[in-house]
């Protein structure tokens, strides 16, 4: 049945893009943005054109996390031009207005603010769009899962069982908008000892992997806690640009090869 004939709004193509990629989270915290943005620099070292949008309005990371911050230029027709760092090209909430004050916006500001991110920024002839999802499965979320045709989503989470019944709510609804699922990514899954490299399982080794069983979806990987990870999203350059070839790199490299 055709989508308007259901009343389901028609999905568009976002401008200059070819494919578009989610990645979400059931809760905040759980090192969504993280994983965005070295997926995207570790897409680009695979040979692709890469962008980063940042759907997360009331809480933007993605200024930090790439060392960027300014208000955007205008394009001729209006367009928001994508601020550039690391050959990535990224758009953000946190460039158009300070978080402070978007918490006290009403919905319809919200969703104008999220209709010009989706449909009114320059991107430059991109294979790959990124979009860092706002955590849970609010109105920017489903909005976004029924207005934009995407090529799938990952869902990050963390070992801890309250974030892994609540990735469950994301899985329910990309399948309602039948966006395909990529894979679940589990962060901070073990912890590796800077001085020995001996791995730990904090919060236990198979939960991630069970819950994927369960739901028939890909785990894609694993990544480490540890702080180089952390110590590089406050220095503004993801650990994916700075120690490429370490160890706690290779995952979000394999992850990418993987979505590929
Ligand atoms: P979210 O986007 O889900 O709110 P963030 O990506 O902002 O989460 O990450 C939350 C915090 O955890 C940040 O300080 C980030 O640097 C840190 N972090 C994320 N992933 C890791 C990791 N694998 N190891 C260590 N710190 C991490």
């Amino acid at each position: 049945v055709p989508r308007m004939s259901r009343g389901l709004p028609i999905k568009k193509k976002i401008p200059g893009v070819d494919k578009v990629l989610l990645v979400s989270s059931a809760k905040g915290g759980v090192g969504k943005s993280t994983v965005s943005s070295n997926i995207a620099v570790a897409l680009q070292s695979l040979g692709k054109n890469v962008g980063l949008l940042d759907a997360d309005l009331f809480g933007p990371s993605i200024p930090k996390l790439f060392g960027l911050s300014g208000e955007p230029r205008i394009s001729d027709d209006g367009k928001l031009i994508p601020l550039m760092n690391y050959g990535i090209e990224t758009m953000s909430m946190g460039y158009l207005i300070s978080p402070e004050n978007a918490v006290v916006w009403r919905g319809l500001m919200v969703m104008k603010a999220l209709q010009q991110l989706l449909f009114e920024v320059q991107w430059n002839n991109l294979d790959y769009l990124v979009v860092d999802m706002p955590p849970g499965t609010g109105d920017t979320q489903l909005t976004i899962s029924q207005q934009i045709k995407v090529d799938g989503a990952l869902i990050v989470t963390t070992p801890q069982d309250i974030a892994l019944i609540d990735a469950v709510k994301g899985i329910t609804m990309f399948n309602k908008v039948n966006i395909p699922i990529l894979g679940l990514i589990q962060n901070m899954s073990h912890y590796i000892c800077p001085n020995c490299n001996h791995e730990s399982f904090i919060f236990g080794s198979d939960g991630a992997r069970k819950e994927a069983e369960k739901h028939n979806i890909p785990l894609l990987g694993s990544i480490p806690l540890n702080e180089i990870i952390c110590s590089q999203s406050d220095e503004g350059k993801p650990v994916m640009l700075s120690h490429p070839d370490s160890a706690v790199s290779s995952p979000y490299l394999n992850i990418s090869k993987r979505i590929l």
